[in-house]
């Protein structure tokens, strides 16, 4: 947030969206609505490269907070194959889920609820991941940014 805001406080960035929550930032001589989208004014090619880090925010977001199971509203992550019975912690195991289907589903294989994923899940792929893995809480208002999902 800090850095967006000197983005825009500089010139180098323009406001796409503003923050929901209304939130301003002041200095001595003037203030600013926090913004949740911005448009930098030239090209920044991201550096990052390698592996995505898997995250509670990334995969909700990944997801579009859907659950894999019923598409319902996601709160919780389940390792579609569980942890119990071998399953590892990638974005190729672990989906959004809603507390319904993850408490229903338990340590269960899919083969044994007949069970089908809506999509199969996969890692994403794109700088904005990485920078997105760190956030804890994203902002909805991001999601038409993020490309579709991997298939
Ligand atoms: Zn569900």
């Amino acid at each position: 947030m800090r850095r967006a805001v000197v983005l825009l406080v500089c010139g180098k960035a323009e406001v796409v969206h503003g923050d929901p929550t209304g939130m301003v930032v002041h200095s001595a001589t003037s203030s600013l609505e926090v913004p949740s989208v911005i448009r930098l004014a030239t090209y920044v090619r991201v550096p990052y490269r390698g592996r995505v880090p898997l995250t509670r925010a990334g995969l909700m977001l990944r997801d579009r907070y859907r659950c894999a199971y019923c598409g319902g509203r996601a709160e919780t992550i389940d390792h579609v194959v569980p942890r119990s019975r071998g399953g590892q912690h990638t974005w190729q195991n672990c989906v959004a889920c809603c507390a319904k289907c993850n408490h229903r589903k338990a340590d269960k294989l899919l083969s044994e609820l007949g069970w089908r994923l809506r999509v199969v899940p996969s890692a994403p792929r794109g700088p904005h991941w990485r920078l997105l893995a760190g956030v804890v809480d994203a902002d909805p208002l991001w999601l038409p940014y993020l490309g579709e999902p991997a298939a």
